[in-house]
């Protein structure tokens, strides 16, 4: 019987190496036809294999491996309805934040639209009536983005951040066209989470 195993090494159980180009694209060796080692047939082996046989050693130990892990916690997790640990240095869906006040953080400075290397920013500013400068216009095309975080890194008031919330996906394109609307209603929605998240990274920006 002929088996085709990739990178096989000869000297390992026995295994007979046919050095022969299994696929033609292939510049050297790298894919082997091996053939099994033939069965031994001195005595003491032929009767290894008889009792194995007969006496179900092999079933017997598969078993032995499925009871010694049906205690063990599971290593996967039954999402969405549970969901793993997440780094505070996520850097999932985008939000602006506001002050506690309500006032938006964003001072139309620009920063985030200039350095972002996918030109996924686009702002337009004026300033209002009390000499405060802000943004009339905050879009972010979430298709462009390649949540490289530089945006987060540049802005000086921490108004544009990448949240936690990894589970935005949509059916159409448009909906990932964000506007300043949505990231500040992302924003407001997400505020505890991307405070502490904050917090905990201050020690090391
Ligand atoms: S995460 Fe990077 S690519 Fe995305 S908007 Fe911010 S700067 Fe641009
Ligand atoms: S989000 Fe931050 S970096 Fe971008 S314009 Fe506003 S204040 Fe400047």
């Amino acid at each position: 019987m002929s088996l085709t195993l990739k990178l096989f090494r000869a000297s390992k159980n026995g295994y007979r190496i046919i050095p022969r180009r299994f696929d033609s694209n292939c510049s050297n060796f790298k894919y082997v036809c091996v053939t099994p080692p033939e069965p031994s047939m001195t005595m003491s082996a032929i009767t290894d294999r008889a009792a194995q046989t007969i006496f179900w050693t092999e079933l017997v130990r598969g078993f032995a491996v499925t009871l010694s892990n049906i205690f063990k916690e599971p290593a996967t997790i039954n999402y969405p309805f549970e969901k793993g640990p997440l780094s505070p240095r996520f850097r999932g869906e985008h939000a602006l934040r506001r002050y506690p006040s309500g006032e938006e953080r964003c001072i139309a400075c620009k920063l985030c639209e200039a350095i972002c290397p996918a030109q996924a920013i686009t702002i337009e500013a004026e300033s209002r009536e009390d000499g405060s400068r802000r943004t009339t216009r905050y879009d972010i095309d979430m298709t462009k983005c390649i949540y490289c975080g530089f945006c987060q890194e540049a802005c000086p008031v921490d108004a544009i951040v990448e949240g936690p919330n990894f589970e935005f996906s949509t059916e159409t394109h448009e909906e990932l066209l964000y506007n300043k609307e949505k990231l500040l209603n992302n924003g407001d929605k997400w505020e505890s989470e991307i405070a502490s998240n904050i917090y905990a990274d201050h020690l090391y920006r």
